[in-house]
């Protein structure tokens, strides 16, 4: 592993052009849960008998909206409850030094700006939590904290209407100005794709690591588990994002010169 880490640190203070894609695996090491563990918690479905995907879907949000926010309370506390670890402070560091260095994030809980993640190159593919809008009016609140002690769903104060997160329900569609932004990216190719945390179950998170490989770049997979991309990456550093970005890092800071 020390070896392949070393190979990694080098190839990325080579490289001009990195992508870093992100998924829920980097904010477990924070204590949030994964996908995958929040479909646990459930035991694969709701309360209400229903699976977690059509309680957090957008018709639902539509049809029955305390229910929906019943479960956008539960990560909201999850997500406020947490903050961000070392790994994606040594993501924010790694784009301080390579100032073509962009981050793509499935991750709705924020953390990649709270750990100064520079948000003209930060994709937040799914959205985010905060802040909430309101659905009839388009309002801005910035209180989810203080909407989390009160009866769910939140109101508007300007006219009452159900306020949302401009978060990427199940069955939405994905923000247009994120898969804008990625595609352009995307078409100027990228010398390194570091994929962390991600079970990369989602067509817009395979692609851009088989195109860098077409390409000719180098692609690495930062996890303790297996998924979809382990046979199609170059390389596999298998372990917690915890503790293999901030080593990682080390290493490119110790390669100096780096831009
Ligand atoms: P996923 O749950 O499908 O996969 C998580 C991956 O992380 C797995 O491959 C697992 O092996 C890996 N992992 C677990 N612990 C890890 C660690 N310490 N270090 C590195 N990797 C680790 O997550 P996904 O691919 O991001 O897709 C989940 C979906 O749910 C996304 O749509 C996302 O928007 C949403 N979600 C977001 C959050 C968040 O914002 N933090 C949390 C849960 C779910
Ligand atoms: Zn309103």
């Amino acid at each position: 592993m020390q070896q392949q880490i070393e190979r990694v640190a080098l190839a990325i203070a080579l490289a001009k052009r990195v992508l870093v894609i992100t998924g829920a695996g980097l904010s477990a090491d924070s204590g949030l849960p994964t996908y995958r563990g929040l479909g646990g918690l459930y035991n694969g479905h709701t309360a209400e008998g229903l699976s977690i995907e059509a309680a957090l879907s957008g018709p639902m949000l539509q049809r029955d909206p305390a229910l929906c926010w019943k479960y956008l309370a539960e990560l909201g506390r999850a997500c406020l409850g947490a903050r961000a670890n070392a790994g994606h402070l040594a993501i924010a560091e790694l784009q301080q030094l390579k100032p073509q260095c962009w981050l793509l994030t499935q991750n709705i809980d924020g953390y990649h700006r709270a750990a100064g993640s520079p948000p003209e190159r930060l994709i937040e593919i799914h959205g985010e939590l905060a802040p909430l809008f309101c659905q009839s009016c388009g309002a801005e609140d910035a209180e989810l904290a203080e909407h989390l002690e009160r009866p769910l769903p939140p109101r508007c104060r300007q006219c009452g209407g159900i306020l949302r997160p401009p978060v990427v329900l199940f069955e939405e569609m994905l923000p247009e100005a994120a898969i804008a932004s990625l595609y352009a990216e995307l078409g100027k190719g990228f010398d390194l794709v570091l994929s962390v945390g991600t079970s990369a179950s989602f067509p817009y998170i395979i692609e851009p690591v088989l195109r860098t490989r077409e390409g000719g770049g180098l692609t690495v997979e930062i996890n303790p588990g297996r998924t979809d991309l382990s046979d199609e990456v170059d390389v596999r550093l298998q372990g917690r994002a915890l503790d293999v970005l901030p080593e990682l890092l080390s290493h490119i800071s110790a390669q100096g010169n780096c831009k």
